[in-house]
């Protein structure tokens, strides 16, 4: 019963908890976590089994995110960043190149990540102001993505550009090692999930075969997006209950009975589990039901992102509150990373507002994307 995600719950305090003081401290990326991950061949869980991968489902993918997130989610980010581009790759990559990429990843060579997002573009990241200009078999790339989880560190980004010659939108798997192709230094310091050196990625000119480019994208890998961007929340929502329960415990007075024994912080502990619980459950039917009906789960999951944003964001206020005023010593106890860390995982796109308007629409009948043309 759920036991990928009581495995990946394991190996994340074994091999990811040990970092994410320091990672978050000093606002660099969780290398030892995302490597050892890698060694453990978490990275190869969506590659087809054609490919030598695991070639696992939504809801395994929904398990291990789950599970990582309770000790690293910056870690878990990253990690569900690459599984949502290695499902495009093998869904829409052009076959010599996704053969050439995904056996890499499955080899612990290669990771994958997505550089969608822009300044001037900001939440509607599906509308690129970043270009791609015909020059025989390769494009040209030139634009900014502005928030890039992994930067510096994964070795393909999924990046979204609209052509110069017709306006047309197009994603290429965009290696990192190539000229043209930087990243921002120093810019970086984030509140929360500090982690994910989300620094941009400038496109100064870069050549990219055209070989490299995807083809035909559906919606497939959007369900990998949310149910991981969802999981990251209910893992924090997760810790945040735990952590409330084990300092109650601890919290003695010298003049009475300790915190746990007051009864309004046991209902705001109750309270808290069954949000972590409900959101986490939430995930994974929606996940079960994506596997049975591909592209038939939307509602599902956008509601999963939802449930599980609020339970973060709920969690991470009521957690503060039960921690007192020791919560409030920076970078001692932490309950204060967690809630940095969940006000961090809603703005993420698509959030909350974003979604609901979507889930809204998508109930009476009209396309949700519209709203945004
Ligand atoms: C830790 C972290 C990691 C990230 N990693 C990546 C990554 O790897 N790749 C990547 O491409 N991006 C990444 N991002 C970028 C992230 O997705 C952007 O923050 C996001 O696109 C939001 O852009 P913005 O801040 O410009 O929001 P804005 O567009 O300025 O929106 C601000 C707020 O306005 C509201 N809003 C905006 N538009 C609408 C609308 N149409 N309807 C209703 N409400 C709306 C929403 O509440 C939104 O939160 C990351 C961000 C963070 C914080």
């Amino acid at each position: 019963m759920n036991e990928k995600y009581i495995k990946a719950k394991e190996f994340g305090f074994k091999n990811l908890e040990p970092y994410s003081k320091a990672v978050d401290i000093e606002g660099r990326f969780p290398i030892e976590g995302y490597k050892s991950m890698q060694n453990e061949g978490y990275f190869s869980l969506l590659v087809p089994k054609e490919y030598g991968g695991q070639g696992e489902n939504l809801l395994a993918h929904a398990e291990i995110c789950l599970g990582l997130s309770e000790s690293c989610p910056s870690a878990a980010l990253a990690y569900m960043m690459h599984n949502t581009a290695t499902r495009a790759m093998a869904l829409y990559g052009q076959e010599d190149i996704k053969k050439e990429i995904l056996k890499k990843v499955v080899a612990k060579e290669v990771t994958l990540g997505l550089a969608y997002s822009e300044r001037g573009t900001g939440a509607h990241f599906y509308i690129p102001d970043a270009t791609s200009k015909d020059d025989g078999d390769h494009v040209i790339l030139n634009g900014v993505k502005s928030m890039v989880t992994g930067a510096g560190f994964v070795d393909y980004f999924l990046t979204l550009v609209k052509a110069e010659e017709d306006d047309s939108l197009h994603v290429y798997a965009v290696p990192t090692n190539i000229d043209g192709v930087d990243f921002e230094e120093g810019v970086w310091d984030g509140v929360g999930l500090r982690g994910n050196e989300s620094k941009p990625m400038i496109m100064k000119n870069a050549r990219v075969s055209k070989d490299l480019e995807l083809k035909n994208i559906g919606d497939e890998d959007k369900e990998i997006f949310l149910i991981g961007l969802a999981s990251v929340s209910a893992g924090l929502a997760q810790r945040a209950a735990d952590e409330v329960a084990a300092y109650v415990q601890k919290r003695e007075y010298t003049h009475a009975k300790n915190l746990a024994d007051i009864e309004s912080v046991q209902v705001n502990l109750g309270s808290m589990y069954a949000k972590a619980f409900s959101a986490r459950e939430t995930i994974l039917a929606a996940a079960r039901l994506a596997d049975l009906s591909p592209l038939g789960a939307f509602p599902e999951l956008f509601s999963a992102r939802i449930v599980s944003t609020e339970a973060a964001l709920d969690n991470a206020v009521d957690g503060m509150r039960a921690f007192g005023g020791k919560g409030y010593v920076r970078h001692d106890l932490v309950m204060e990373r967690i809630m940095r860390d969940s006000f961090a995982g809603q703005i993420m796109a698509p959030g909350t507002d974003v979604l609901k308007i979507w889930l809204g629409r998508m109930l009476v009948g009209l396309n949700y994307i519209d709203i945004f043309k």
